[in-house]
Protein backbone atom coordinates (compact mmCIF):
# COMPACT_ATOMS: atom_id res chain seq x y z
CA UNK A 1 0.00 0.00 0.00
CA UNK A 2 1.60 3.16 -0.99
CA UNK A 3 0.83 5.86 1.02
CA UNK A 4 0.70 9.62 -0.10
CA UNK A 5 1.64 12.96 1.23
CA UNK A 6 -1.01 15.52 2.74
CA UNK A 7 0.51 18.53 2.10
CA UNK A 8 -2.05 20.90 3.06
CA UNK A 9 -3.22 18.76 6.30
CA UNK A 10 0.31 18.98 7.24
CA UNK A 11 0.34 22.67 6.83
CA UNK A 12 -2.53 23.30 8.51
CA UNK A 13 -0.46 21.27 11.52
CA UNK A 14 2.53 23.51 11.23
CA UNK A 15 4.25 19.98 10.29
CA UNK A 16 6.90 20.45 7.59
CA UNK A 17 8.93 17.12 7.55
CA UNK A 18 7.99 13.57 8.16
CA UNK A 19 8.96 10.33 7.70
CA UNK A 20 7.19 7.14 5.62
CA UNK A 21 7.69 3.57 5.95
CA UNK A 22 5.76 1.25 3.87
CA UNK A 23 6.18 -1.27 1.40
CA UNK A 24 4.50 -2.73 -1.94
CA UNK A 25 4.02 -4.93 -4.37
CA UNK A 26 6.56 -4.22 -7.22
CA UNK A 27 5.28 -3.63 -10.88
CA UNK A 28 6.94 -6.92 -12.23
CA UNK A 29 6.51 -5.73 -16.27
CA UNK A 30 9.39 -3.49 -14.52
CA UNK A 31 12.00 -6.08 -14.61
CA UNK A 32 12.85 -7.68 -17.43
CA UNK A 33 16.25 -9.98 -16.58
CA UNK A 34 15.13 -13.58 -18.24
CA UNK A 35 14.14 -15.70 -15.27
CA UNK A 36 14.45 -13.09 -12.32
CA UNK A 37 11.42 -11.89 -10.38
CA UNK A 38 10.97 -9.58 -7.16
CA UNK A 39 11.32 -12.19 -3.82
CA UNK A 40 9.09 -9.97 -2.16
CA UNK A 41 7.42 -6.72 -1.68
CA UNK A 42 9.75 -3.40 -1.96
CA UNK A 43 10.41 -1.93 0.96
CA UNK A 44 10.47 1.88 1.10
CA UNK A 45 12.25 4.36 3.46
CA UNK A 46 11.50 7.99 3.24
CA UNK A 47 11.72 11.42 4.80
CA UNK A 48 10.21 14.64 2.94
CA UNK A 49 10.06 17.94 3.91
CA UNK A 50 7.96 20.86 2.61
CA UNK A 51 9.46 24.01 1.58
CA UNK A 52 7.98 27.28 2.19
CA UNK A 53 6.99 27.43 -1.67
CA UNK A 54 5.33 24.07 -1.22
CA UNK A 55 7.84 22.08 -2.75
CA UNK A 56 8.37 18.88 -1.35
CA UNK A 57 11.54 17.31 -1.22
CA UNK A 58 11.28 13.59 -0.75
CA UNK A 59 14.52 11.26 0.20
CA UNK A 60 15.30 8.04 1.66
CA UNK A 61 16.04 4.40 0.13
CA UNK A 62 13.99 1.69 -1.33
CA UNK A 63 15.51 -1.88 -1.08
CA UNK A 64 14.26 -5.36 -2.55
CA UNK A 65 15.45 -8.93 -3.21
CA UNK A 66 15.84 -10.46 -6.79
CA UNK A 67 16.02 -14.00 -7.32
CA UNK A 68 16.13 -16.41 -10.05
CA UNK A 69 18.71 -17.59 -12.57
CA UNK A 70 22.31 -16.51 -12.69
CA UNK A 71 22.83 -14.30 -16.31
CA UNK A 72 25.57 -15.87 -17.25
CA UNK A 73 25.53 -19.71 -16.03
CA UNK A 74 22.12 -20.17 -14.84
CA UNK A 75 22.44 -21.25 -11.08
CA UNK A 76 20.40 -19.71 -8.03
CA UNK A 77 21.20 -16.29 -7.66
CA UNK A 78 19.98 -14.00 -5.46
CA UNK A 79 20.77 -10.22 -4.56
CA UNK A 80 19.57 -7.38 -2.39
CA UNK A 81 19.27 -4.16 -3.89
CA UNK A 82 19.32 -0.75 -1.96
CA UNK A 83 18.57 2.19 -3.93
CA UNK A 84 18.69 6.27 -2.70
CA UNK A 85 15.88 7.66 -4.24
CA UNK A 86 15.17 11.25 -4.65
CA UNK A 87 12.75 13.74 -6.02
CA UNK A 88 11.27 17.04 -5.47
CA UNK A 89 7.05 17.86 -6.40
CA UNK A 90 5.82 20.95 -7.01
CA UNK A 91 2.46 22.74 -7.59
CA UNK A 92 1.15 21.94 -10.51
CA UNK A 93 1.51 19.65 -13.70
CA UNK A 94 5.21 17.44 -13.78
CA UNK A 95 7.59 19.60 -15.52
CA UNK A 96 10.31 17.14 -16.31
CA UNK A 97 12.08 17.87 -13.47
CA UNK A 98 9.94 17.71 -10.54
CA UNK A 99 6.98 15.56 -10.47
CA UNK A 100 3.50 17.72 -9.86
CA UNK A 101 1.16 17.30 -7.63
CA UNK A 102 -2.46 18.63 -6.94
CA UNK A 103 -5.50 18.85 -4.23
CA UNK A 104 -2.84 19.38 -1.91
CA UNK A 105 -1.67 15.95 -2.20
CA UNK A 106 1.79 14.08 -3.07
CA UNK A 107 1.22 10.53 -4.74
CA UNK A 108 4.72 8.37 -4.82
CA UNK A 109 3.24 6.04 -7.53
CA UNK A 110 5.05 7.51 -10.54
CA UNK A 111 8.42 8.86 -8.38
CA UNK A 112 8.21 5.37 -6.77
CA UNK A 113 8.15 4.10 -10.36
CA UNK A 114 11.36 5.78 -11.86
CA UNK A 115 13.45 5.39 -9.04
CA UNK A 116 12.45 1.52 -9.03
CA UNK A 117 14.15 1.17 -12.99
CA UNK A 118 16.56 3.28 -11.96
CA UNK A 119 17.33 0.94 -9.13
CA UNK A 120 17.39 -2.17 -11.60
CA UNK A 121 20.15 -4.17 -12.66
CA UNK A 122 20.57 -5.02 -16.15
CA UNK A 123 21.66 -8.88 -14.84
CA UNK A 124 21.85 -10.73 -12.06
CA UNK A 125 24.72 -12.96 -10.84
CA UNK A 126 25.44 -15.60 -8.92
CA UNK A 127 28.16 -15.55 -6.25
CA UNK A 128 30.59 -17.56 -8.60
CA UNK A 129 30.13 -15.18 -11.02
CA UNK A 130 30.50 -12.52 -9.15
CA UNK A 131 33.60 -13.95 -8.13
CA UNK A 132 34.61 -14.71 -11.70
CA UNK A 133 33.76 -11.31 -13.17
CA UNK A 134 35.68 -9.19 -10.56
CA UNK A 135 39.30 -11.34 -10.91
ZN1 LIG B 1 26.51 -17.81 -12.36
Amino acid sequence: MIPEIDIRGSIAQKKTEGSLSFSYEADETLLDIPFVKFAGPVRAELTYRIFDDLTVEVRGTISFVLEGACSRCLADASEEIVYEAEGFFARGEDDGETYGYTNGKVLLEEFLRDSLMFALPSRLLCKACEQWENE
